[in-house]
């Protein structure tokens, strides 16, 4: 029997998480992953670093992504897997998105500020650094400012859906972002249809070539995976799964904390060679 496993949703310092690339790759060796995917938030960034380390290390380092989109208010998270890094157009879509990742946050920060909230674009874009800035960073220097006493709560009162310092994550539609990751080769899989918790937008995604349903997920309960397991059978979707890895951002939630068999990885890769883009 073949028991090797894969996680095939992590993130690094390239984007919220608070580990290196490099660690990640570490941790996966040393909780018995062979492959994996690092699928940082709107950058790629992490992989060319990550590459070398996996090799060195016997794992499979699998390209990946967390697009973001939004749908009527929601936000929609597509993750891609096994697309062409250097593909012209993902390239440019992941360029715009960096510049309107920034100046979001300055959108964020001029909201926040007429509720009486007052933080600096610049300290939230510091600690970012060279990665994709995101909510988590807001979050963090709401932390610092004495504004909230955790994390959770930055997301509860302040910069969640329906809060005063909201801004969506992408103008774009699910549909748009689903087409630049298939022109790049690549198979795009809705991640933790949970936090969407909209299944009806999952057929809609469908016609627009969704490929896969992330069933497997550290957000989902035994039930939840049974159900969309049973409606990713329904639609005819790749099944694919991991833990959602973010480091200290994320106490508890370890790499490997969601283990897929690496059978559901071959899937992936049958369905790219089998797709026409
Ligand atoms: P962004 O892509 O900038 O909109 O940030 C989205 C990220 O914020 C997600 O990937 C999570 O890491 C984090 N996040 C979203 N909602 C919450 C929440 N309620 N509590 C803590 N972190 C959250
Ligand atoms: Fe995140
Ligand atoms: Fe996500
Ligand atoms: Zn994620």
């Amino acid at each position: 029997m073949d028991d090797r496993t894969a996680d095939l949703h992590l993130h690094t310092t390239f984007s919220d998480g608070t580990d290196s690339p490099a660690r990640v790759v570490e941790l996966a060796r040393k909780t018995g992953l062979s492959a994996i995917a690092i699928t940082d938030h709107d950058t790629t960034e992490a992989i060319p670093v990550a590459q070398p380390i996996a090799a060195r290390l016997g794992i499979e380092l699998i390209p990946g992504i967390e697009m973001s989109a939004s749908a009527d208010g929601c936000e929609v998270h597509v993750l891609g897997f096994l697309f062409n890094l250097d593909h012209p157009g993902l390239v440019q879509h992941l360029r715009e998105q960096k510049a309107r990742r920034i100046e979001r946050v300055h959108e964020m920060v001029r909201r926040l500020a007429q509720v009486g909230v007052r933080i600096e674009a610049e300290e939230v874009l510091r600690l970012a650094g060279e990665g994709t800035v995101g909510r988590p960073h807001v979050a963090r220097v709401l932390l610092a400012h004495s504004y909230i006493t955790s994390l959770p709560e930055a997301f509860a009162k302040y910069i969640g859906p329906d809060n005063p310092g909201f801004v969506p994550g992408s103008p774009l539609s699910p549909a748009q972002v689903i087409r630049v990751l298939r022109d790049a080769g690549g198979v795009p899989v809705l991640a933790h249809p949970v936090y969407l918790n909209r299944d009806e937008l999952i057929e809609e995604l469908v016609q627009d070539g969704l490929a896969g349903l992330e069933a497997f997920h550290s957000g989902h309960t035994p039930e939840l995976v049974r159900r969309y397991e049973a409606l990713a059978d329904r639609l005819k979707l790749l099944k694919t799964g991991g833990s959602d890895y973010h480091g200290e951002s994320k106490e508890g939630l370890p790499v490997g904390a969601v283990k897929v068999p690496l059978a559901l990885v071959n899937a992936l890769k049958q369905w790219k060679a089998a797709s026409v883009r």
